[in-house]
């Protein structure tokens, strides 16, 4: 049932039984090789593998279990399914230690014969081949016979041929040596009476070469007479062997083979050792490749997990960031709100001439105050707009004389006892394009530096505003010298940074938050100029120098209201009609009471005709009841917000709309604008300024 045709090997000296088994064999349908000897046997392995072997164990000159042997030493053929064919029980033991995989006794039924080599057949189908190229133990021995007599040597060769070698010969040494520098031989015979060189000397430089290449190669020194004398000398010379010359060459023959026998041997040996590192270096290489991917994919997991871990944190971060901008824009919308009762109330009162004088010093105070800490308030704001990126200016024609002017002249009226201010300046108009507001802000931060660290007795403070290059570029520079405190040379550096002061003392001394410089370089540095400090150190005064690049004057236009008014959301196109009546009826919307009944106290007793409402709702319905001018409303309400309640009223009527807010962000200004309101009043809200937003409209 083979649906291939097996190929045996026969390895059987005796004819009669070869022809008896190759009948059987073929009568099977299988290919059969028959082999007379183990070197013919070789000789067919070097070029193919048979399915299986079928081994005599008695062959000439060698057994069949050393036969066995040399087959499993050679990588490719070791799982070659070899049974023997054996005629006593102890072969049978040996030829199965020698790796036979099984034996069959020659006097055996022919079926049972069948039977065995089949299922050996079945079984060993697969063989796997472990290192290419490695039937050089079968290959074709190669020797090498020297000798003066042509006779012998004819005769030589074809008695070793005869055994399956193949034999080349020289008659002159040195031709022989020659030969076998060049060829690959296994084996060199050596006559030891030559008329040249003698035998003895031919081996010492066979062995000389042969050390020197460690080339595997068996010497046999040859001899007409055998004495112990020439054995030593021919051992001394480096033969493997000495054997005497005679027309029996089994002697010879069964010495070569022994001798080829164990080189095989060492060669087979050592093959098995490199393919036993061979496959020791795969298995490192194959381990440590596994143990790279492993560590390379824990890398890329934890690489992965770190990644989503940072996005995550980053997310947090972004989301935390939303939650503080948003709770600081509620916040200071909540700190505002109570400081527009009292500031209304403690301005009003301040101006009230009914009250005696210390009253109204004292109504002075609080509100000098309540105005400190908005501007704290403000200042914290500034200040996250900063971090944020977010400080937006203006890109307008400033007169920067003008505003160093003002500022002088507001802080020379705010104390009675201050340090003697001067103040010069190079021309009458000193233009840059930037944010008036921002830049005021700026101006002030200096001053009131410089006023709070400079005695007020003897000090003096002195300002500089000059057209200047620098590098090139023209531009303004303000000069804030005073003679004060001064400042240590390594806090220099740091006083522009947040929260930077130079010492608790300071702090206790003077006040403040540290945030007036670090946002005034901001304000700087987003109209490309720069603010820097100067000091000789303790008590040498300071110097802050600030410069800001200048357009041509010529080609700018001041903007109207400008010379004015600042606060661009506090300008806005009015009606004209309205200018002339002084008395209103307004429509007051504020959710937080005292707020509420304050501002409408103060605008009554101004003489106008107030309606109060506390929610979109509320203002609605009674701008439905009432006539109305102007409606002043706050844009935080319960129930909506004051664009909503202007909605409402200007359904009904046309009204001049003021909003009041403690979101005193520069887009809730310009949404409120946008929505139709023509003041954006920031909370705290001075009655004062309210009065003028009335007035205007
Ligand atoms: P603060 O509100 O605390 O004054 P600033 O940012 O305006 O905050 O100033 C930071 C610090 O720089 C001050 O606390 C002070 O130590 C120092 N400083 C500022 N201006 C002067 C000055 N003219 N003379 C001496 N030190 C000054």
């Amino acid at each position: 049932m083979n649906e291939r045709t097996y190929h045996l090997m026969l390895v059987e000296d005796s004819t009669t039984q070869a022809i008896s088994l190759t009948a059987l064999l073929e009568g099977e349908g299988w290919k059969v090789t028959w082999v007379s000897s183990a070197e013919k046997a070789f000789s067919v392995l070097r070029d193919c593998q048979p399915d299986l072997i079928l081994l005599d164990y008695h062959l000439p000159g060698i057994r069949g279990d050393e036969v066995c042997r040399r087959i499993r030493m050679n990588v490719d053929s070791r799982s070659l399914p070899i049974v023997m064919l054996t005629s006593q029980e102890a072969h049978q033991v040996q030829g199965l230690d020698s790796g036979a995989d099984d034996f069959v006794a020659k006097s055996t039924n022919p079926e049972v014969l069948l039977v065995r080599l089949r299922t050996l057949l079945q079984k060993s189908e697969a063989k796997d081949r472990i290192i290419a190229g490695s039937q050089d133990s079968f290959r074709e021995v190669h020797l090498l016979a020297i000798d003066d007599s042509a006779i012998f040597l004819e005769k030589l060769k074809h008695e070793l041929a005869a055994e399956g070698y193949k034999v080349e010969t020289a008659l002159d040494p040195e031709e022989g040596l020659e030969r076998l520098r060049a060829g690959r031989f296994d084996g060199v015979i050596i006559d030891l009476i030559m008329p040249k060189v003698d035998g003895f000397e031919v081996c010492r430089q066979v062995s000389e070469w042969r050390k020197k290449n460690q080339f595997p190669l068996v010497s046999i020194l040859l001899t007409g007479a055998e004495s112990t004398d020439n054995l030593s000398k021919a051992l001394d010379a480096g033969a493997d062997d000495f054997v005497g010359k005679s027309n029996d060459f089994s002697i010879l023959k069964g010495r070569i083979r022994a001798l080829l026998r164990r080189k095989f041997f060492a060669e087979e040996n050592n093959r098995i050792l490199q393919e036993l590192k061979h496959k020791e270096l795969e298995a490192l290489r194959e381990r440590a490749a596994k143990e790279a991917a492993e560590t390379r994919a824990a890398l890329v997991e934890e690489l992965e997990a770190k990644t989503e871990e940072l996005n995550r944190s980053r997310e947090e971060l972004r989301r935390a960031s939303a939650a503080k901008d948003q709770f600081l824009a509620m916040l200071s919308h909540e700190l505002r709100t109570p400081l527009t009762p009292v500031l209304a109330v403690v301005e009003d009162r301040s101006q009230d001439p009914a009250l005696p004088e210390d009253v109204r010093r004292d109504f002075e105070m609080i509100s000098r105050n309540v105005k400190l800490e908005t501007h704290l308030i403000n200042d914290l704001l500034d200040l996250t707009r900063i971090t944020q990126g977010k400080l937006e200016v203006n890109h307008d024609p400033v007169d920067m004389n003008r505003i160093v002017t003002e500022v002088v002249a507001m802080c020379c009226s705010a104390q009675a006892v201050q340090p003697k201010i001067t103040y010069r300046s190079a021309g009458a108009q000193a233009m840059v394009i930037g944010d008036a507001v921002r830049l005021t802000q700026v101006v002030w931060n200096l001053l009131q530096n410089a006023i709070k660290f400079t005695p007020a007795d003897g000090g003096s403070i002195d300002i500089r505003l000059t057209q200047e290059t620098v590098g090139g570029v023209p531009c303004l520079a303000l000069e804030v010298q005073d003679t004060g405190v001064g400042i240590e040379p390594e806090m220099l550096g740091r006083i522009f940074d947040a929260f930077q002061q130079e010492s608790v003392q300071t702090t206790r001394m003077f006040g403040g938050l540290g945030l007036g410089l670090a946002i005034s370089r901001a304000i700087v540095e987003r109209h490309d100029g720069h603010l820097r400090a100067s000091s000789g150190g303790p008590n040498q005064g300071s110097t802050f120098r600030l410069e800001l690049p200048v357009q041509d004057a010529s080609s700018m236009q001041m903007p109207e209201g400008n010379q004015d008014d600042g606060d661009k959301s506090e300008v806005a196109g009015q009606p004209p009609e309205m200018k002339e009546r002084q008395t209103w009826r307004i429509l007051l919307v504020e959710d937080h009471q005292d707020t509420r009944d304050t501002l409408a106290r103060l605008l009554r007793r101004r003489g106008h005709e107030v309606h109060t409402a506390g929610s979109v709702e509320e203002a609605a319905r009674l701008s439905s009841e009432a006539a109305l001018d102007i409606l002043v409303t706050d844009f935080g309400l319960p129930d909506g917000n004051g664009i909503d309640v202007f909605r409402n009223v200007s359904q009904k009527q046309a009204v001049h709309a003021i909003v009041l807010s403690g979101f005193g962000m520069k887009e809730d200004a310009q949404r409120a604008l946008d929505a139709g309101f023509a003041h954006h009043l920031v909370k705290p809200v001075e009655i004062t300024r309210l009065e003028a937003a009335l007035v205007h409209g």
